[in-house]
């Protein structure tokens, strides 16, 4: 039996989560974004993150505004916020889930013409007003109405009856190039449709948006990446903090000689001898395959290269340069940390940050640091 080894020391690897620098993070880009209204993307479990433990944090930092992508996504938020805390459905009602929605205090993106007639005919059998946000596109071609879909809307007085416009919305396709003209040609877009609707609040910016000009703001900014430490600026200073460490923990070490070959395919030759170090993360924790013979770990501050294929379960490290004791089985490593932020690990992977976070696996122990207290 289990029972008396702590959950910490039987895992193979440990995920700590910041909640502080969230919060943090949180600050920073509602002071950027002020005087416009700053909510979190908490989508995909809050990047991985944990959705529940962020936005019960974000909600004692006076956040008001969250978005999940799925119904069930937000379902499973909503008994963690009280019932001031509006919960955004990015990707709408898909049809004859109405309903769902307003069992459960949930407000949809409306995204298309059917999703409107949904949530119009929802709100007429009810025989109330219902909130929406309504999303249009802007070049993006993934969600939102298109133009000749606006030009519906416009034309009929009873488009959104018994429908209340919170925000109209679209969303940026290359936010986080600064430089990048379509950013702003799909703000030039947005505000052409805005002035031809009724007077009404509006959102645009993401994480990368908040940090372009002022225009993009408008009432509300909806940040994800950027509150999880991810940089909102490519090739830019990260004015985040970290908020992810991953700690694998060293199965064995063991010493080669020169011309010996380590994992699967023998994918890496030892130039001399060697000392090899296995930790147990693989990909089946969402350690990137495509890390093979690419990344790094961290000991005590000394960069290690990460050798051979990656794992299902484990990877093997070049640990030469660590004392061996240091490297003796249970001893940690950083794979994720401030010296080597999600960042590096995705540049290092041909990904991108999010793509990192959202792979963090269910079988690490997580530990919270300033988790809110239960309301
Ligand atoms: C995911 C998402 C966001 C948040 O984007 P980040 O780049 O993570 O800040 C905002 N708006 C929409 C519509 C999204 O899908």
């Amino acid at each position: 039996m289990s029972m008396g080894v702590p959950a910490k020391e039987r895992s193979g690897a440990i995920l700590t989560i910041d909640l502080d620098a969230v919060r943090s993070n949180y600050r920073l880009l509602r002071a950027r974004a002020l005087p416009a209204a700053c909510s979190a993307v908490v989508k995909s479990d809050a990047y991985g993150l944990g959705a529940a433990q962020v936005a019960s944090a974000l909600y004692q930092e006076g956040c008001r505004h969250f978005f999940v992508a799925h119904l069930e996504e937000g379902i499973s938020l909503r008994p963690h916020l009280a019932l001031d805390a509006a919960i955004f459905v990015l990707h709408g009602p898909p049809v004859g889930t109405e309903a769902a929605f307003t069992e459960h205090g949930l407000i949809p993106v409306l995204n298309s013409v059917p999703q409107v007639q949904g949530w119009r005919a929802h709100a007429a059998m009810l025989g109330r007003t219902l909130d929406a946000i309504v999303q249009v596109d802007t070049g993006m071609s993934r969600m939102g109405m298109a133009p000749q879909e606006v030009d519906q809307w416009l034309a009929d007085a009873h488009f959104l009856d018994g429908v209340n416009v919170l925000y109209v919305m679209s969303h940026l396709a290359c936010a986080d190039e600064r430089a990048n003209p379509f950013n702003a040609l799909q703000l030039a877009r947005f505000q052409a449709i805005l002035a031809r609707l009724p007077a009404c609040r509006a959102s645009l910016a993401n994480s990368s948006g908040v940090f372009l000009s002022p225009s993009y703001h408008f009432d509300l900014v909806r940040p994800g990446a950027a509150l999880y430490g991810i940089t909102p600026q490519a090739g830019e200073v990260n004015p985040m903090r970290p908020v992810v460490r991953l700690q694998g923990k060293i199965i064995q070490s063991r010493t080669i000689g020169d011309g010996d070959h380590v994992g699967y395919s023998l994918r890496y030759t030892a130039q001399g001898v060697c000392r090899v170090a296995t930790v147990s993360v693989g990909y089946a924790d969402g350690w990137l395959r495509s890390m093979s013979n690419q990344g790094l770990a961290v000991i005590d501050g000394v960069k290690v290269p990460q050798i051979g294929a990656i794992s299902m379960d484990s990877i093997t490290l070049d640990v030469s340069a660590i004392a061996p004791e240091r490297v003796a089985p249970g001893s940690l490593v950083d794979l994720i940390c401030a010296e080597h932020p999600v960042d590096a690990v995705a540049a290092m992977a041909q990904t991108i940050g999010y793509e990192v976070l959202t792979n963090l696996g269910g079988r690490y122990y997580r530990e919270y640091r300033g988790l809110a207290r239960p309301a």
